[in-house]
């Protein structure tokens, strides 16, 4: 299994995409938040991804940066559907506020033919704090990760035997979300600054977002073999991998990864 990092900048960045990834296991891929835009269009295709093979799609909170990119997908898949040239369904999960804003957002921007395969072949499932369901054959767990600005779920999906990878979406890690972080073999978390600079902006108080330091330290405590940080400024992209990765070393004792975008990481 890999995981393909098809953006991974913070809510308002401009020089690479917003942060979502694919996680590919044989010929299907999951594809979790899609971005602000059309431009999850232009990175699947980069990456070389059909959109015929992403059978599911999580979308963690109804912030912008997160939930718009979808509605293109649904835009160009109902196209495809409408006209017979694919049939396999689409299935794609979130909270009951994720849920209800990708229904009405349809509802106003998608071509009223088209919105007929809305619940037909484009499923939307809502997903309750705890649930489990099964994505490219795999075991996955939703969980609510308290968050402070808006209702957002992560979820851990057990690659292997006893191999977990857990997502925990863009706010810093709650006490209640620890427990499925603790152990994890892979977390894909939100790292919002490095450094000193952290230190004076401050990311943890003003955005809820993660410092590379906070994140480098509960990993560290609850055991998780490799990270990968994302969601981050983007104004200092050259050195963004090096100087987020030494910071993080300083903390951490596991396997960071700082991905760009398009970059893929295997999961071993
Ligand atoms: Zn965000």
């Amino acid at each position: 299994m890999e995981v393909i990092v098809l953006g991974t900048g913070h809510g308002t960045a401009t020089e690479c995409y917003n942060t979502c990834f694919t996680i590919k296991n044989k010929d299907e891929y999951f594809l979790i938040d899609s971005g602000g835009g059309n431009g999850i269009l232009k990175q699947l295709k980069e990456a070389n991804i059909e959109l015929e093979k992403i059978r599911n799609i999580f979308i963690s909170h109804i912030h912008m940066d997160h939930i718009l990119g979808c509605i293109w997908i649904i835009r160009v898949l109902s196209k495809k559907y409408y006209k017979c040239l694919y049939s396999k369904p689409i299935y794609i999960y979130g909270n009951d506020i994720v849920i209800k804003t990708i229904r009405e957002l349809c509802e106003l921007l998608i071509p009223k033919d088209f919105l007929g395969l809305i619940d037909n072949k484009i499923n939307l499932i809502e997903i309750k704090d705890k649930e489990e369901t099964k994505i490219l054959n795999k075991k996955v767990k939703f969980f609510d990760i308290n968050a402070k600005k808006v209702k957002q779920f992560g979820f851990s999906i057990l690659i292997d035997k006893n191999k977990t990878f857990t997502f925990i979406g863009d706010e810093v890690c709650s006490n209640l979300t620890e427990k499925y972080v603790k152990n994890s073999n892979w977390l894909f978390a939100d790292a919002y600054m490095a450094g000193e600079e952290a230190e004076r902006y401050n990311p943890i108080k003003k955005h809820n977002h993660s410092s590379v330091k906070y994140v480098a330290q509960l990993c560290e405590r609850l055991n998780v073999k490799n990270v990968i940080l994302s969601h981050t400024i983007d104004y200092d992209l050259k050195n963004r991998k090096k100087v987020f990765i030494e910071d993080a070393n300083k903390y951490y004792s596991g396997k960071v990864f700082v991905p760009d975008d398009l970059e893929k990481i295997e999961l071993i």
